[in-house]
């Protein structure tokens, strides 16, 4: 296939080298200027996107995925798909895809759970909204750079997907960061805490697989001083996303609001560029 990627960062560079080892025509651009091995750099947006089957959009924030996907709408050939891959606010996702839409063009919203470590292996996970027939179009692509995708249902389910899972996971995470600051306080060894919590009903991703003690359980961030990883200001980010959508959907998710206030003083309190595990430092337990 011939295929546009717009935004070659931490994510998008890996995902675009991984669609372009496995034979596809893939064209890159990045206002950084980022170029990557496989991948034919352009020069403008419009030369990444006049002419490809598939856009692929993977940036910061849904301000600038509406910006941009307004220029790719109007340089986009009418068959084309075209799949955002951020993780970005509901609202703007459902935007993006009236705009394509009105062109005539299917269009899918495609955020991704795994991490830069998935994205270079291409095991991420892929949450996708959108119609069956842009669902089956996409497939091969997501098989391509993950290891499983969910048609989570139309315009925008995938990001509900996205942001739901993400409250979980830093409500989980400062969760066990607490039980690791208890056992500290009660005199009981990390590794202990470790193998009868991961074992039990305290066992969830944040501790069995992305242990926040430096040291115990497999390797993880912790393990390297917190270089992430998932950074903490980027959780920060998702958590604002839940909670913006719980208040606007009036939705009840006080342990969802109590997380993103933690994140927020973590990040103000020197915790910016940190994996956002190292929570565990900021209750005094390291
Ligand atoms: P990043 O900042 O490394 O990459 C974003 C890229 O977009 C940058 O290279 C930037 O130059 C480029 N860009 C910005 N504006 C542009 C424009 N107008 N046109 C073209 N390029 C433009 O960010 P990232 O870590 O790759 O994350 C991308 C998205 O993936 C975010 O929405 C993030 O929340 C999500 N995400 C990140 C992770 C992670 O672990 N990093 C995991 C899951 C999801």
């Amino acid at each position: 296939m011939k295929i546009g990627f717009i935004g070659l960062g931490n994510m998008g560079a890996p995902m675009a080298k991984n669609l372009g080892e496995a034979g596809h025509d893939v064209t890159g651009f990045d206002t950084a200027g980022v170029t990557v091995e496989g991948v034919s750099p352009a020069a403008t947006m419009e030369a990444a996107v006049e002419g490809q089957e598939v856009i692929v959009t993977m940036l910061p924030n849904g301000a600038i995925v509406r910006t941009v996907h307004e220029a790719i709408v109007a340089a986009a050939d009418p068959e084309t798909l075209v799949i955002d891959c951020s993780t970005i606010d509901v609202e703007s996702a459902r935007a993006v895809h009236d705009l394509a839409g009105e062109k005539g063009l299917m269009s899918l919203d495609a955020p991704v759970s795994g991490g830069t470590g998935g994205a270079a292996a291409g095991t991420l996970t892929f949450m996708v909204g959108g119609s069956d027939a842009a669902f089956a179009k996409g497939r091969p692509l997501f098989d391509i750079m993950g290891a499983k995708a969910v048609h989570c249902g139309p315009a925008g389910a995938g990001q509900a997907a996205k942001i739901c899972n993400n409250m979980i996971l830093g409500i989980s995470m400062i969760g066990v960061c607490e039980a690791f600051h208890l056992a500290d306080r009660l005199g009981l060894d990390r590794q202990a805490m470790f193998d009868v919590a991961s074992t039990s009903s305290g066992s969830c991703w944040s501790l069995n697989t992305y242990c926040p003690a430096p040291g115990v359980g497999p390797e993880s961030p912790a393990d390297r001083d917190y270089r992430p990883g998932f950074a903490a200001e980027l959780m920060l980010k998702d958590l604002d996303l839940s909670q913006t959508a719980a208040e606007k959907n009036g939705a009840a998710t006080e342990l969802g609001r109590h997380a993103r206030d933690i994140y927020e003083r973590f990040v103000g309190a020197g915790g910016r560029g940190k994996d956002f595990s190292a929570i565990l430092e900021r209750l005094g337990a390291g």
